[in-house]
């Protein structure tokens, strides 16, 4: 997964896995953005057609370009993988103790800040709030899977979690109430832009 954005004249890729950050020029910076579903020829094709003006974007160019990301993307510097995928997955099969969950409660920002690494909060997808079905079973699953620790944090993020306001309150409510039958002790951080 990649993410690009510009920001103060500066063409920025994020190569989300492998945290490398690369500052390419524009031309390449389209290139990098049409690499995954497009073939080379569809790329080369819509590039020519875009650069039209500027002689100096070539089909060599382009070609130059390609080969570059491709070799980039061999040494594990853009488009990698997400290895921790399948450890994501098979955690609740192993037997480790949790003691911490960052509620993603918003799934949408108030803001819209040219820098964020979050897309406006939304990270690329449809804006949303949690429910407080949800985050009620995401609060049953971190005392279910906690073992002995008696202290549980738990932090709201988004996006900005104020936007989902109501429902932090409703959730922190809830962990109050059943923390005692359980023998946890609940603590509540909050990431915000206020
Ligand atoms: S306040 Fe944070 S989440 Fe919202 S747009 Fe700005 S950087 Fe992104």
């Amino acid at each position: 997964m990649i993410h690009q954005y510009k920001l103060n004249g500066y063409n920025i890729v994020l190569d989300v896995y492998s945290g490398s950050v690369h500052v390419v020029d524009d031309v390449a910076y389209d290139i990098i953005g049409m690499y995954e579903g497009h073939t080379k020829e569809e790329i080369t094709k819509a590039i020519l057609e875009k650069y039209a003006d500027n002689p100096e974007v070539t089909a060599e160019e382009i070609a130059d370009i390609l080969e570059g990301v491709e070799e980039l993307k061999k040494t594990g510097k853009l488009f990698t993988e997400d290895l921790y995928a399948d450890i994501a997955a098979n955690f609740k099969m192993k037997n480790n103790d949790i003691k911490a969950l960052c509620l993603h409660v918003a799934h949408t920002c108030n803001l819209t800040c040219d820098y964020c690494f979050a897309s406006q909060g939304k990270y690329q997808g449809e804006r949303a709030l949690m429910s407080f079905e949800v985050g009620k079973q995401a609060l049953d699953f971190l005392i279910a899977n906690s073992g002995n620790r008696k202290n549980l944090e738990v932090d709201f993020f988004g996006g900005e979690p104020l936007m989902d306001w109501d429902v932090v309150k409703q959730l922190v409510n809830y962990a109050r109430s059943v923390e005692k039958q359980h023998n946890k002790n609940f603590r509540f951080t909050l990431t915000t832009n206020g």
